[in-house]
């Protein structure tokens, strides 16, 4: 098929066409999040700005394959391997077990991510799932020379490399800036860049989770994770691996580092790295000021997809600093939108050369490394226009396949107000109750499956503190 994508990729830090190794198919990798805290709208951002990308794919196309892990071990403090465990951390913090931990802020990522109408990835494998997976790979990178034990660690050789430093020339210290907290020595290291594949020494006799290795009991280095989850169901070679900008060091790094020293050759041909949302203080930051959550956002009143449009108005290459005055200007800007988007009236016949025109445009900006803020334009643009209302409602509705702003939520309001018949608001206040008893066993599952059936019906149902609240979609 056509290749009509254009990406910045970091590797090469050009602008490119993109070109997957399958054509019509893509395979693609999201590092996923670390669950020890909930997730705050700044790692949202990077994920919205993923599934604007993977959208955007699929309305080109391309069958994409997805695959996104959850980090529930070996993330440590410091993405530099020092440090304490972060889950951990959270367990202590919450006095319950690292697995109940995980369990909890995993099934609150996600429900925040169905809130910002963010896909789930087709696969979603917890680090914790894999533990042969990254034992197979340090011991062939041990067997090809690639890695060493020392001090009971195994660490990675990073001297052993060509060009270790990829994504850049920068050296290492520039690279530092993105990584997070404390970074102290570890004298077991050869190299100062070399990292740790397997844990078995470590600070914390309390890490709860353990396992078997040759190298003694004990637990995973963070990187691993990625290389191994993406390659068990990706296979030997990826198209577009994504992050946000601080995985690109050490994280991406590393992961490259391992990847191709275990493969021996080229791994994944396209890094999509989004910039970071920033409060008014500079970091976001899960532990100083506001936590911003989705949860906060909606509790001061805003719906997430405003949050969502936010984010879509500007570029992903670009930092974007939030503000509570942008966030009522986009409120405003959404409401008038989904307003006059209701008001079209959905009859007469289709103008077929109006809606490609339209399209094309909408996909030129998109295919244009994911320029979201010109393919919202688009969707003024076909407001102001003079094609007849359904050619417009088809193309808004086409558009929302990629944005997921449910922008036609407002289409036949007026009408339809009344007519919510008491059949299904029976079924709807049902399944609410059967949720109810699915989280108080702790069925977690079961009450996702429960949200996901009615959302696929329409439905969509918050948990808000005066209790669950549902809407028609
Ligand atoms: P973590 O849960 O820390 O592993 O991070 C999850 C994702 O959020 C990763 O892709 C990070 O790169 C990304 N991320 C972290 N902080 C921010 C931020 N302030 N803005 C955008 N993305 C972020
Ligand atoms: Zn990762």
């Amino acid at each position: 098929m056509e290749n009509k994508i254009h990406l910045f990729n970091t590797l090469t830090r050009k602008v490119e066409q993109f070109v997957p190794n399958t054509d019509g198919k893509v395979s693609m990798y999201t590092c996923g999040p670390t669950v020890y805290h909930f997730a705050h709208i700044g790692n949202l951002r990077s994920y919205i700005m993923e599934d604007v990308l993977e959208k955007t794919l699929r309305y080109v196309g391309y069958d994409v394959k997805r695959v996104m892990n959850i980090t529930d071990v070996g993330h440590l403090t410091s993405d530099a391997d020092t440090g304490e465990d972060k889950m951990l951390k959270g367990a202590k913090r919450e006095h319950k077990t690292v697995m109940e931990i995980a369990r909890y802020y995993t099934d609150a990522f996600f429900a925040d991510c169905a809130k910002l109408n963010i896909r789930k990835p087709d696969i979603v494998e917890p680090a914790t799932n894999c533990i042969p997976e990254f034992i197979n790979m340090v011991e062939t990178l041990i067997e090809k020379g690639y890695a060493y034990v020392a001090g009971g660690n195994v660490y990675f050789d990073t001297s052993k490399l060509k060009d270790y430093y990829v994504f850049s020339s920068q050296n290492e210290k520039e690279l530092m800036v993105g990584v997070r907290d404390d970074v102290s020595e570890d004298t077991n290291k050869k190299n100062k860049a070399d990292f740790v594949l397997w844990f078995t020494k470590s600070k914390f006799d309390n890490q709860e989770l353990k396992w078997d290795s040759p190298w003694g009991v004990g637990y995973p280095g963070w990187h691993i994770e990625c290389s191994c989850i993406s390659m068990k169901h990706l296979g030997e070679y990826m198209d577009i691996h994504c992050g946000g900008v601080d995985n690109i060091f050490p994280h991406h790094t590393n992961e490259i580092a391992q990847s191709e020293s275990y493969l021996g050759h080229k791994w994944c041909n396209y890094w999509f790295h989004v910039h970071h949302l920033n409060d008014k203080s500079g970091k976001m930051s899960k532990s100083n000021g506001e936590f911003l959550t989705v949860s906060l956002l909606e509790q001061k009143g805003y719906d997430p997809l405003v949050y969502r449009l936010f984010c879509l108005q500007s570029h992903y290459r670009k930092p974007l600093e939030f503000s509570y005055e942008v966030m009522d200007n986009m409120k405003s800007a959404y409401d008038k939108l989904v307003r006059k988007i209701g008001e079209l009236k959905p009859d007469g016949e289709i103008d077929k050369d109006g809606f490609d025109r339209y399209r094309a445009e909408f996909e030129a900006a998109l295919a244009n490394d994911i320029n979201t803020s010109s393919a919202i334009t688009v969707i003024y643009d076909v407001l102001r226009s003079s094609l007849n209302d359904a050619t417009k409602l088809k193309l808004i509705k086409s558009f929302d396949e990629v944005l997921s702003l449910n922008l036609t939520r407002m289409q036949g309001a007026a009408e339809s107000k009344g007519e919510i018949d008491s059949e299904l608001e029976a079924f709807v206040e049902a399944k609410i109750e059967e949720r109810k008893a699915a989280k108080k066993e702790k069925d977690f599952a079961k009450a996702d499956a429960i949200r996901d059936e009615l959302l696929a019906k329409g439905v969509r149902i918050r948990d808000t503190r005066e209790g669950v609240v549902w809407e028609l979609v």
